[in-house]
């Protein structure tokens, strides 16, 4: 089959790779519905983490189990399913306590740019739906998988509640996701930085009150300024960068949580300065599992609509043009028909 590999920095192919089989007994096979491009996948890409042999790209997914390991318990052959990236267990201490993706036998999915993909840890790891859903429902359902479970952790890491004031640092697709999540949560304002037009018209669509394109010290301090010099109760960092997660402390009140859900890159606190500021944080690769379930719902019930945030659609062959467009800002999130 084909599948997606990367092989060094701006070097990513759509080649004939090794149809996945089961390997141990709890594993599951399926054929994906769709399938698409994360903002992570560009660190990589970019050469910002080293590539020491071919990787096999891609962990958000969604499709018909097409065959499951003899250990499988709960998941059958032709069901509608919806993982995490992050292959867990869902039974012990770390995922009773909702931090799948601490999961003691914790695996990172990788293949998924491909039509089939091993899941390993099937039953932990799968959520089935009751029917095969509308194949327009298919953009959200993947969107689950990854970036809203993201965005949905940032915003339930910084606690956001009814009536919280709450800023989104990052205008990609996780940080669009934190709004959406944040108006799900009722969030009493919702400012959303970006400097984007087409990235600031989805997130008023999706629910933000506030957009500020200043960035730097210029954006803390129209962020004091929007909230009379108090800063805002919870904090959703969607980048990863150091300039980000700067203004996203800084925009904290006292008190505040800041979810981070950027992968850090170049980051580093100064305990003492963190200690007299008062801020909280909690990030790390999302427990998307957790939140599954409850994501899936209002996605078949049309309630909310997160596959908006695919902006261009390619078929799997064209998996390279896709990578550029997202490394050039040229697209959101990418789609990619399987
Ligand atoms: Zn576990």
């Amino acid at each position: 089959m084909l599948g997606t590999v990367l092989r060094g920095p701006r070097d990513v192919r759509c080649e004939e790779v090794p149809e996945p089989k089961i390997v141990k007994p709890t594993d599951a096979i399926v054929r994906l519905s769709a399938t698409c491009i994360c903002g992570s996948d560009l660190w990589p890409f970019r050469g910002l983490n080293p590539i020491t042999a071919p990787m096999a790209m891609g962990h958000e997914y969604c499709g018909v189990v097409e065959e499951v390991g003899s250990a499988v318990k709960t998941i059958r052959p032709g069901q509608f399913v919806v993982g995490s990236f992050c292959l867990s267990d869902n039974t012990c201490p770390h995922c009773r306590f909702g931090f799948q993706s601490s999961c003691v036998q914790r695996e990172f999915m990788t293949g998924a740019q491909a039509p089939l993909a091993r899941v390993p840890l099937a039953d932990g790891t799968l959520v089935a739906t009751a029917e095969l859903p509308a194949d327009d429902l298919i953009p959200s359902l993947l969107a689950t998988s990854d970036v809203l479970g993201t965005g949905w952790y940032a915003a339930d890491a910084a606690r956001v509640q009814q009536g919280s004031t709450v800023v989104v640092v990052g205008d990609g697709a996780v940080g669009l996701m934190g709004v959406l999540a944040a108006k799900q949560m009722e969030a009493g304002r919702i400012i959303a930085m970006s400097r984007h037009k087409q990235r600031q018209e989805l997130a008023l669509e999706y629910g933000a009150t506030d957009i500020v394109s200043e960035r730097g010290e210029e954006g803390i301090a129209r962020i004091r300024t929007l909230t009379n010099g108090v800063g805002a109760d919870s904090v959703l960092e969607c980048v990863g960068a150091k300039e980000s997660m700067t203004q996203a402390i800084e925009c904290a009140r006292p008190g505040a949580m800041i979810g981070y859900v950027g992968v850090p890159h170049g980051v580093e606190f100064d305990g003492q300065q963190l200690f007299f500021s008062q801020r909280g944080l909690l990030g790390g690769p999302a427990p998307v599992r957790r939140f599954l379930p409850h994501l899936m719902e209002p996605v078949q019930d049309r309630k909310i609509n997160p596959g908006k945030v695919f902006d261009l659609e390619l078929p799997l062959a064209e998996v390279a043009e896709g990578y550029r467009a997202m490394d050039e800002r040229r697209a959101i999130k990418v789609l990619l028909r399987v």
